[in-house]
């Protein structure tokens, strides 16, 4: 059997795990925390990293910093995972989801401004698959409405636009490191904070509201309780099994392109008899795979083909049911314009295995099943 997802492991983990344990330090923002930080800095070239519980709570931070208040609007698409929403929702605010472009499935850029009202706070472009959103155009509709951009970047981290790591072009960019993701710590995400004004606020936020790491600095003699704040902190644990992968980023980040690529070679002809739909990079987007995905021609096909592949033992998955559509986001949220594409092309699109280990020889196989399927 062919696994969808098999969680990224490095030997090295149980020697960085074993030491933390060794030496009691298994709580926040110990020497592999740091590590992790300092790898993202510099990787991202960012003004800080921050490691945290998960990309969710890394947004949900990122809603405190940006003050979102409730009555708030806050732009997004509306083919997302629920995370980008809840984190905005649990601070009063109202999703306001916007139609995808069918080539990246990314927000459509086109139609992000008729969104904006006298209430609208922010926008989160959310990278699909690790191919980076219009960027270039979103900061400027930022910038020209006064509005706060937090990059749900997840699935993007290796990733660029233009040069620039996804989740450090907006104001605050939020990374995943849970087990589907390229790089893992179990459940775990981080921060990024693109200026030096944020930070400090951060740190209180991060740390249940006080300014403990100014303390531990020893910049202050005493910490003390200083604004709004959760607990945003990984154990050093987990941060210990995530270095290890960050150690060898590029040879992780190496194989999966190997393997992405030798996916769309081997589908390429079924692309060009118009039968399936393949991923599309835009020019200036280096992506990480993170996903290869298809697109059938409908729900219908779609449903056969995994049925097809998973009784030839290979896991496919389709995800993310439109927000708009989901009894929350009904609840809770909007939608903007003209469901052109989101639905749609939601119901069309397959994800196939992708993960550190998958073998060549498996990629083979996958692509040949899918052939038989469309004879
Ligand atoms: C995985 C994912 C999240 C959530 O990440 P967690 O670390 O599990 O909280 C949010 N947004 C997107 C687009 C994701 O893919």
């Amino acid at each position: 059997m062919i696994n969808f997802n098999v969680p990224p492991y490095v030997d090295t983990a149980m020697d960085y795990i074993k030491e933390c344990i060794a030496n009691q330090k298994i709580c926040g923002d110990g020497k592999y925390t740091k590590e992790c930080n300092k790898w993202l800095e510099e990787k991202t070239k960012t003004r800080k990293a921050l490691l945290t519980t998960s990309c969710t709570h890394a947004t949900e931070l990122a809603a405190i910093l940006a003050d979102i208040q409730p009555g708030d609007e806050v732009i997004m698409p509306a083919y997302t995972f629920v995370s980008t929403a809840d984190a905005f929702v649990l601070r009063g605010a109202t999703p306001v989801f916007v139609d995808i472009r069918p080539d990246t499935m990314n927000i459509d850029e086109k139609k992000i401004e008729r969104a904006i009202t006298e209430k609208t706070k922010a926008i989160v472009p959310v990278h699909y698959a690790g191919v980076a959103c219009e960027m270039d155009t979103i900061m400027d509709i930022a910038t020209r409405h006064n509005l706060i951009v937090i990059e749900d970047a997840a699935q993007g981290i290796m990733s660029t636009y233009k040069g620039k790591a996804l989740g450090t072009i907006g104001n605050f960019g939020a990374l995943s490191f849970h087990e589907t993701k390229n790089y893992s710590m179990g459940e775990g995400g981080a921060l990024l904070i693109r200026d030096e004004k944020d930070v400090e606020d951060a740190e209180i936020i991060r740390e249940k509201g006080t300014n403990r790491s100014k303390f531990f600095r020893g910049q202050i003699d005493k910490y003390t309780w200083v604004n709004l704040g959760s607990s945003y902190l990984p154990s050093d644990m987990n941060a210990a099994y995530l270095y290890s992968q960050l150690e060898i980023a590029d040879e992780i980040n190496n194989q999966r392109l190997d393997n992405w690529n030798r996916y769309y070679k081997n589908l390429e002809e079924l692309k060009d008899a118009g039968k399936i739909e393949l991923p599309v990079i835009p020019e200036g987007c280096v992506h990480n795979a993170h996903m290869f995905y298809i697109k059938a021609a409908d729900i219908e096909e779609r449903s056969a083909l995994i049925a097809f592949l998973k009784e030839r033992g290979i896991m496919s998955v389709f995800h993310y049911i439109p927000l708009h559509t989901a009894p929350a986001g009904i609840k809770f949220g909007r939608f903007d314009g003209e469901d052109e594409y989101t639905t749609k092309e939601s119901e069309r699109l397959a994800r196939l295995p992708m993960y550190y280990g998958l073998k060549p020889e498996e990629v083979d196989m996958i692509c040949e099943t899918i052939k038989e399927f469309y004879k």
